[in-house]
Formats: structure tokens, sequence, C-alpha cells
């Protein structure tokens, strides 16, 4: 039998090898970058078109190429970087495979110009899918301009994998902000479209860190340094109080390269614990200097992962120097181990039994009388289906909710499909003594409600049910356009970084039908005096930032809406979420409303929001 085995092709090797290292435009700039700054760069520009699907350019000002060098960098395996394998433990560049540039000309049109200081002109090289179609002399500044277009030119079912702009845009900024953090002594700019989106001049770190992220964030930055023998750790980490829901500011450096790793996170979560809110992030902007003999970069050519020789030890270093930095700036709470905790008892009460502690329930409540109406114990429980829940202090808005109360009353009607037993017959579903003459709902773990029914029982996720409430209501607000707000006594001015600025920017419309009233959008602050009623003014911010965040990781598909997305993110924000304890009156209410909607069955996120068990199944368990 013949040979069958083949060599392939150079342009087929690179393309297949192009997979791995671009798998975006994101991983174009994040090269690009990266090679600039090998080049010894002292200022970079970046420009990208159509979230880098039709451009990505990067333009420095560093050594250049010469017309040989500038040929062969487009060759696999071709690098300056390295010359043999010792060289990979002593690695102080970005690069070393010599892979980049063959791959990315494999799968689009790039166009190269680059000229070496002591020289007079420069070269241009023009490649599309690996085959040179230009080279020429050409006039340039010293440094270097790579051009990349039309990405995935050849491979239209990459093309069609990419996400929506606003995704893939995301996906740009996290690595030119990765990128700059980790470079403040270079100057970099990026455009978007023509217009700039960064422009960040030569500086320190802490400066660097407030130019990309917004003046508001140098008061939130707390200095950790740290120099051992085998860690030096410079940078900062947010105060405790600025903790985020979203994980966006958190950023490793190891030897100025972006790396993750969950272990070190881990070691920053610890020694902030028991100072941030559950479900929140601490910022940090840390950069560690180790040997780096020690660690293993040399996994993945995309991978941001890393690997250390004693993880154990620079996570006790690490653990420790973030916490005596936030005890130094006096965040910390002061423990004293040595006090003993009897003495604390008041002296009256030591000798006294203790008693078991007793629950309230006002049954006579009637949540739909709204003469009677109470202010919510828990002031974002309330959908604004019930009249009854609205906080006492607005009571003198009364007018407003008029348009409310009927949709109240019609809401509790509507849940005839799902017969609830104590109730047998909707005509007297709003008699007190009926309605609390027995218990309906109960609820547990403070996460699920079980209700009776007809033919057995409910369990419902109180979580996922509240959701589908408020995504409800929303929805009806920003597109029937009837809104509801409350006023606030004093303006909320909220600070964002540019980018987030433009997200809430292009939602304002939305955000106003949901009951946001803006007075002032101004550069980068937001300036709020107006909100929908049943968003507490203490959530806003965090509200505004899971909005965001939403709004940047969004999945693209058929059905999105800005509308939608809105009012799904302010739903996931602000229902109650497990683990929280209710009273009869709200676990009725939650009951109440979610069969109140069009589609109580499944959360905003398609999830079930309940299930039955019927008697039936019951009985057969105890057979
Ligand atoms: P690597 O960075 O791993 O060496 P690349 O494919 O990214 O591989 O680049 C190949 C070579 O091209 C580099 O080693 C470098 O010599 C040269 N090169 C790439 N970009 C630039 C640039 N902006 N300025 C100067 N030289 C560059
Ligand atoms: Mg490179």
């Amino acid at each position: 039998m013949a040979d069958i085995i083949q060599l392939l092709p150079d342009h087929v090797a690179n393309q297949i090898a192009a997979g791995e290292v671009v798998q975006r435009p994101a991983s174009v700039v994040k090269e690009l970058l990266e090679n600039a700054i090998d080049a010894q760069a002292e200022t970079i520009k970046l420009l990208v078109k159509d979230a880098g699907k039709t451009l990505v350019q990067v333009i420095d000002d560093g050594v250049g190429m010469s017309v040989t060098d500038a040929r062969l960098s487009f060759e696999r395996h071709a690098t300056s970087k390295i010359r043999s394998a010792e060289d990979l433990f002593q690695l102080n560049t970005k690069g070393f495979r010599g892979e980049a540039l063959a791959s990315i000309a494999a799968i689009a049109h790039v166009e190269l110009k680059t000229k070496q200081e002591h020289e007079e002109v420069g070269t241009t090289i023009t490649i599309e899918g690996s085959e040179i179609v230009d080279q020429d002399v050409v006039v340039t500044p010293t440094g270097t301009s790579i051009a990349v277009k039309h990405l995935f030119f050849n491979i239209p079912a990459r093309r069609n994998f990419l996400k929506s702009n606003t995704v893939e845009t995301r996906h740009i900024i996290d690595e030119f902000q990765r990128v700059a953090l980790a470079h403040p002594s270079i100057s970099f700019v990026m455009y978007h479209n023509g217009s700039e989106v960064f422009n960040l001049p030569q500086s320190n770190y802490r400066q660097r860190i407030v130019n990309i992220f917004g003046p508001k964030t140098n008061e939130k930055l707390v200095p950790v340094n740290e120099d051992t023998d085998v860690l030096k750790i410079s940078g900062f980490v947010g105060k405790p109080e600025y903790a985020k829901k979203s994980r966006g500011e958190q950023f490793f450096f190891v030897n100025n390269r972006f790396i993750k790793s969950a272990y070190l996170n881990h070691a920053i979560t610890a020694a902030f614990d028991g100072l941030i809110k559950d479900g929140t992030h601490a910022s940090y902007f840390l950069n560690l200097e180790v040997n780096p003999q020690t660690i293993d970069i040399n996994i993945h050519p995309t991978k941001t992962e890393i690997k250390f020789d004693d993880e154990h030890t620079l996570y006790a270093i690490l653990r420790a120097s973030v916490k005596h930095s936030l005890g130094q700036f006096n965040i910390a709470p002061v423990l004293d181990f040595d006090r003993d905790a009897n003495l604390d008892t008041p002296y009256d009460y030591s000798n006294k039994s203790a008693s078991t502690p007793t629950i309230e329930v006002d049954r006579s409540f009637n949540p739909f009388d709204a003469e009677k109406s109470i202010a919510p114990s828990r002031s974002n429980m309330g959908s604004s289906s019930f009249s009854g829940r609205k906080p006492a202090s607005t009571s003198s808005w009364e007018g407003l909710y008029v348009g409310m109360e009927s949709k109240g009353t019609k809401s509790t009607q509507d849940f005839s499909e799902i017969q609830f037993e104590s109730v047998e017959s909707t005509a007297s579903l709003f008699d007190d003594t009926q309605m609390t003459s027995k218990q309906s709902s109960y609820q547990l773990q403070n996460k699920y409600v079980l209700s009776a029914i007809k033919s057995g029982m409910l369990v419902i996720d109180q979580h996922r049910a509240h959701q589908r409430i408020l995504y409800e209501d929303f929805l009806k607000y920003i597109t029937g356009k009837d809104t509801v707000s409350q006023q606030l006594l004093f303006p909320l001015q909220i600070q964002f970084s540019k980018q987030e600025h433009d997200i809430i920017l292009n939602l304002k419309n939305d955000l106003e039908y949901a009951g946001f009233v803006f007075q002032n959008f101004e550069d980068q602050m937001v300036e709020i005096i107006g909100l929908p009623i049943n968003v507490p003014e203490s959530e806003v911010s965090i509200i505004l930032e899971q909005l965001i965040s939403d709004v940047e990781h969004e999945v693209p598909d058929a059905n999105f809406s800005a509308a939608d997305l809105l009012a799904k993110s302010l739903a996931k924000s602000l229902a109650i979420k497990s683990g929280q304890s209710l009273n009869q009156t709200e676990q009725d209410h939650l009951v109440n409303s979610l069969f109140a909607c069009k589609d109580p069955n499944v959360s905003p996120a398609n999830r079930p929001t309940f299930i039955t068990m019927t008697v039936d199944e019951l009985d057969k368990k105890f057979m």
C-alpha cells in the first residue's frame, strides 16, 4: 500500500494554530499590544472598528523591524525573543512562541508597516490568508503599525460564532485594561469607531487605575506593599465599603502578566472575611513579583492560568499583607481574643433562664385592604401589584397609585387555575376570617414556600418566584410606559467609568419607563432624583452595577431587547433571596402574585419556579 501520511501545507497548519491563538477580536488585541510592549514602545495606540470585527490596529513607537525580520515575523515559530529552551525559564517578554503573527495572518488581512530608528524608510507588507500580496518600501515613523482587517474572512463558522458588538467590545476593553494596568509607564490610547475610549498618559500605578476606572476610584484604594524573599507585592485593594456585586475589578499581575487564579483570589477573600457583605466582591489591583524560575507560564497561548512552585506560601503572604493593609487603614474590626465572652452578659441576666423568642403575626392584616396599609418590614419585598405593601412614607403619594390599586385587585382574581384549599371559592377570598383562619403556606429552610392546593401541595422557590413577579411588573411598566416613581428627598449621585456611563446612557429611556428619574447625565456622573417604587435607595448603585454587568455579558439571541434585559436584571437584583425568612403575610403575597403572573411556571431565566406534589404521589411514598 502506498504511503498515506503527508505534511500539512504551512497555511493549513497556520489556520489550525490560529484556532488556538485567535478566538475572537480581543485575542488579536492582546497579541498585538504585547508585541508592542516587547518592542519597548513608550506610546501605544489601539484602533478598533465594529468591535474588532472589521479592524484591529496597533501602532507603536518601539524598535521596529528590518526588512528581513518584517517578512520573517509572519513565519510560524519565528521569534526574536528566545533562542534556546533554557531561555524559557528566564522569560522577560510577553511573547516567545512566535505563533501570533503567523496565526493572525492565516485568518485575516494584515497590513504591516515598520521602520527601525536608524533607517530612512521602512517596510510595508500586506498578507491575506498567509499569502504575501504586497511588499514595498514605505515612509513611516519609527516603530510598527499592524492593521488586522476582516478577521475570520476565510472561516465563516468562526465569524458567525462571534458575539454581539457589545460583548466583543467588552472583551477587547478587558484585554486593553489588563495590559494598560500592567504597564503604567507606557502611554496608551484606544479609539473605537473613531471616538476615544481611553487616553492614559504615562503615570504611576495609582493614577493609571484612576484614569481607567474613573476619578472616584482614588478614594477607594488602600495600598498594599510587601517585600519578602519569595514574593514582592505592590498595588491596591478596594476599601470594603466599595465591594461590588460583580467581580469586575479584580486584577492579579504576576511579573507584569495578567493572570487568573482562583486560589490567590481566595486569599484575598479570606483577608476580607467579615468585612464585606456576602455576595459582594472586593476590588484589587495587585502586582506580584516572583522569581521567573518558580513559575510556569508555558501552559497555553491564551490561558491566563499560571503554575507556581509554592502556592501555599504565596497564599499565606498575600492574605497576611492584605489583612495588614486593611488593618493599618483602620478598616478591619479589632478583635480582642483575650476577653472572656461570659463577662459580657449583663449581671442581672446571668441567673435567669432563657426564654423562647416569640413571633407576632398580625392576623387581621388584609393585604388587599388599601385603607389599612402598613409599612412593610422588608421594603424590597413588595411587588408593585400589592397596594398593601407600599411603604408608609409614600402614603401621601396616594394619587400615584390609583392605577395600581385595580391591578392589585385584578391580580388576586386571576389565579383560578390553582385552587387553594383554604379558600374554596373566589367569592370568599377577601373575607378576613377565611383568609386567616387557616395557615395556607409554610416556609421551609428560608428558601421554599409550601402551599396547600386541592390536589396536594406546591413547593415554590421563593427567589425564582419573586423574580418572575418583579420581571412581569417591570416589563409592564417599561413596555406599557405607565411609569410609577418615588421621588427622592436628596438627589443621588453615582459615579461611573466611561464605558459604564455609556451603557447606562443607552438604556436611559427604558430605565425612565421603569421608574428612574434622572436629573443630570453628565460626563461620568449620573444624578437620580426618582426611583421605581420597589427599588430601595440603598440598593441603587448595586442594581445599576448588576445591570451594567448583565449588558456586558449578555448572550445575544433573537428575543433580546433592551427592555427585557432591563426587566430581568432589575428583577434579579431585587428579588428576595433564598435564606430570607418571610412572615405569613409575605408568603401569601408571594404565592398569590406568582399565580397572577402571565407565566408563573418559570423564572425569567426559564427555570421552574415551583413543583407540585399530589396527594397520590404522597400516598405512593407511604405504601
Ligand atoms: P512572539 O511575540 O511570540 O515572538 P509573534 O508572532 O507575536 O511572536 O511575533 C513574531 C516576531 O515579530 C517577534 O518575535 C518580534 O521580533 C517581531 N515583532 C512582532 N511585533 C512587533 C512589533 N510591534 N515591533 C517590533 N517587532 C515585532
Ligand atoms: Mg507576540
